[in-house]
């Protein structure tokens, strides 16, 4: 089993939003490359990437993707004064904005590090302290005189902007905080199950793959399903821990990834969860049930991809989800890959079969 925390670093401090997303690429493509050559490695035209592991050929398409995005910002206005005006891609709560770090990467990939500006409380009218700051007033201040000294940077309207974190491990070394869990722990996932499947015989074709563009609209999944024509797939991302205070305690870190049951985007494909659930029973793997009202996964463009394809997402549930100080336990993240790969292992045609269409 690996447990490559070094890697679950460098996926969480790379900087990539929604087309965006060629540094994270890079990273999978170097990974993938350790286990498949470069042949068996293909690309969709919105930049998502896929390694293919033939067991059989002529087996079952079993796709396992993660979304490479995060959520961010694109530079829209440099002021006279030399302050960053931007526009969100992905969803933010303004409330955990204000007085965050933030990276701005230019095209030629170098990074400034700025601060969302905040007023202090001494000059907020009263009707400022009762509401939340509005993102439109919202600007980063980069530590410069004037717009020159932004251009000389390199830095234009357009670049992307990402929050500005290291990877750490907590007091409690199973509890993880970076920025960008949503969804490189998803990425990680996919990586770590082909890589366990390296030596391991089965009897279907599995592409392990990173989306682009999930968190403006579950766009890559929906070009990457085109590319690949799944028969069977499984989402990863991330969901919302509710053992906090003020919340109902129902899902847990630590206590195994999440099964999706329903999201905006999808109900999770009842077979192919009974399927998940006989292995994760046999082998004593933990799981929680998972639902979200609003917000989607891949497996909502997924599932209608194509002629409809079975889609379940599995989620590493997170604290802090869509801000700068996510939580995962690494538990959740390594009883997905093993989760998973065991899946894997008993799939072959007749199983597939079964679950499309019985
Ligand atoms: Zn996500």
């Amino acid at each position: 089993m690996p447990k490559n925390l070094d890697l679950l670093k460098e996926l969480s401090e790379v900087n990539g939003i929604a087309a965006h997303e060629k540094y994270v690429k890079n990273i999978m493509e170097r990974e993938f490359l350790t286990v498949v050559p470069k042949e068996r490695i293909m690309y969709d035209g919105l930049g998502s990437i896929a390694a293919e592991k033939i067991g059989k050929k002529n087996g079952p398409k079993i796709l396992i993707v993660g979304h490479m995005d995060e959520i961010g910002m694109i530079v829209t206005k440099i002021t006279d004064e030399g302050f960053i005006k931007f526009q969100t891609i992905g969803g933010w709560w303004s409330q955990v904005m204000l007085a965050q770090q933030m990276n701005i990467t230019t095209s030629s990939g170098k990074t400034y590090l700025g601060v969302v500006g905040s007023k202090p409380p001494h000059i907020l009218s009263p009707e400022e302290l009762k509401n939340p700051a509005n993102i439109d007033d919202m600007y980063i201040d980069l530590g410069v005189e004037n717009k020159e000294e932004v251009e000389k940077l390199g830095i234009k309207i357009g670049d992307m902007i990402t929050p500005a974190i290291s990877f750490r491990k907590l007091a409690n070394e199973n509890y993880l905080l970076g920025k960008a869990w949503d969804d490189r722990i998803g990425c990680a996932i996919a990586i770590d199950v082909l890589k366990s499947l390296k030596d391991i015989e089965h009897p279907n074709i599995v592409y392990a793959a990173g989306s682009t563009q999930e968190e403006v609209g579950l766009r890559g999944a929906k070009t990457l399903a085109g590319l690949i024509k799944p028969d069977l797939a499984i989402a990863l991302d991330t969901s919302i821990a509710r053992d906090l205070p003020g919340t109902d305690n129902s899902i847990k870190l630590g206590k195994g990834p999440g099964i999706m049951l329903y999201d905006s985007s999808a109900v999770g494909h009842v077979a192919l969860r009974e399927k998940v659930l006989e292995v994760a029973d046999e082998l004593n793997i933990p799981y929680q049930f998972d639902y979200l009202k609003r917000g989607g996964t891949d497996s909502g463009a997924i599932h209608t991809a194509n002629s409809g394809c079975p889609c379940l997402s599995i989620c590493v549930e997170t604290r802090y989800l869509h801000s700068h100080t996510s939580i995962i336990h690494v538990d959740d993240y390594l009883n997905a890959v093993k989760l998973i790969v065991e899946v894997i292992k008993r799939l072959d045609e007749e199983v597939v079969n079964k679950i499309i269409y019985e």
